[in-house]
């Protein structure tokens, strides 16, 4: 077992810090008061080559594996963004790059690839539905076969980034439920243009992550050409779970740069700060222990999180580990952004300090993209070889 970082990651790690610094912690707060897309920063990412760390060479990218990704998403995210960093890389290397490296056709590697490596394509991933999220596999959007492609009708709720992104990586029924052996039979991927006809979207008000969007989706008699299938007609479902695991990686790197982040802020702070007797509040026992918890829990999640996409990256079966991954680092980004505030006391509270902004952010992660329940469920199921209870 070597915990060391190759020449390659430490250069990669480097480069990630220093982009992220590039933009501190008052470009975040001036875009999240604005609501703004972080066009800048996604800039400078993809000119760092960081987006296409895992895209294969011979479209653009350095052919790298998900161990590198996290290593870049965790020090850009520690840098200053914190986990909506990571969201933008859930859609694009990820939901754009893993999905279309591994089940695109040639045509669309080409054209696209090289485009979302140096930033000109932007995509979105829409699954869920009002009454799909946990129960994905409940989803009505169907693509109904027109000629030598689709019409696309139904719903999608939540989806992020939709008003930026070029391309919607679309997951439709396209056989019925009623006429499939297995739920997870009759389903396909499609990648779409989203300024195609018939496609609209509605903005959603949320707590947090206020630089990317959330929308509501509605595809009216959408059409969707035959090449714009990826993956299997039919077999989608297995595939997008390949994705979505991925996804899970790049969501635990985002949190455990954002725990580290607010671990520093409130370390910082702390040591400053006197209040009594000219001591340091960062002396006592009170507001070190849970910062030092919460130390505990990251490093914990950061070494899951590696031994997922190593395995990942052997082509080994990785569920499990990118799952508990994930739930650990959603405790320990929600235990250091919260003792972050705690430390900072009234500080904590205010936009100025940057650590609310975290806060807000962070706790998105333990309800999507996958809840804690149902990696508890998945764990119960999967490791413990417990009933499946629902
Ligand atoms: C800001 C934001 C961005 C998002 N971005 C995207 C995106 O880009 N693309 C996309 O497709 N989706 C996106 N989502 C959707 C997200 O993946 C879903 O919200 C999530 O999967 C949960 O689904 P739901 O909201 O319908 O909750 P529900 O399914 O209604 O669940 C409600 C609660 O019940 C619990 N629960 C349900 N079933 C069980 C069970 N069997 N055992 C125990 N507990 C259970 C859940 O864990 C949850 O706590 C986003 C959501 C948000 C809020």
């Amino acid at each position: 077992m070597n915990f060391d970082r190759s020449d390659e990651q430490q250069m990669l790690a480097e480069t990630a810090r220093r982009v992220g610094e590039k933009f501190g912690l008052d470009y975040w707060r001036e875009l999240d008061a604005k609501k703004e897309f972080p066009s800048a920063v996604w800039r400078e990412i993809c000119a760092a080559g960081l987006c296409g760390i895992a895209i294969p060479e011979e479209y653009g990218g350095a052919s790298l594996g998900m161990a590198e990704v996290a290593i870049a998403v965790e020090n850009l995210c520690a840098a200053a963004g914190g986990s909506t960093l990571s969201q933008m890389f859930m859609c694009n290397p990820v939901f754009g790059g893993v999905t279309i490296s591994r089940f695109g056709t040639e045509a669309m590697k080409r054209e696209l690839l090289p485009a979302l490596v140096a930033g000109d394509a932007l995509f979105a991933m829409a699954l869920t539905e009002p009454d799909a999220g946990t129960n994905s596999l409940a989803l009505k959007t169907f693509a109904r076969a027109d000629g030598n492609g689709w019409r696309l009708n139904g719903q999608k709720i939540w989806i992020t980034a939709v008003p930026q992104a070029t391309k919607m990586l679309v997951v439709a029924r396209t056989r019925k439920l009623e006429e499939v052996g297995r739920k997870t039979d009759g389903i396909s991927l499609f990648l779409i243009d989203v300024d195609r006809a018939g496609l609209t979207h509605q903005a959603i008000e949320k707590v947090g992550t206020h630089t990317l969007p959330s929308s509501a989706v509605f595809f009216e008699d959408v059409r969707v050409e035959g090449h714009e299938l990826v993956g299997t007609l039919d077999g989608g479902f297995r595939e997008l779970l390949d994705v979505l695991n991925t996804e899970r990686i790049v969501t635990t790197a985002g949190l455990v740069g954002t725990a580290e982040l607010a671990i520093r802020l409130a370390a910082d702070y702390a040591r400053e700060r006197k209040i009594f007797n000219g001591a340091a509040i960062g002396s006592y026992q009170g507001i070190q222990f849970p910062l030092a918890e919460a130390h505990i829990q990251l490093e914990c999640a950061r070494l899951m999180n590696q031994k997922a996409a190593a395995l990942y990256d052997q082509g080994k079966p990785y569920g499990s580990e990118a799952n508990m991954a994930k739930w650990l680092a959603g405790h320990a980004a929600g235990l250091a952004t919260d003792r972050a505030i705690q430390t900072l006391g009234g500080m904590g509270y205010a936009k100025e300090y940057h650590v609310e902004r975290l806060w807000r952010d962070a706790r998105l992660f333990r309800v999507a993209p996958v809840s804690e329940e149902m990696i508890l469920n998945y764990v119960a199921q999967h490791d413990l070889g417990l009933p499946r209870s629902y």
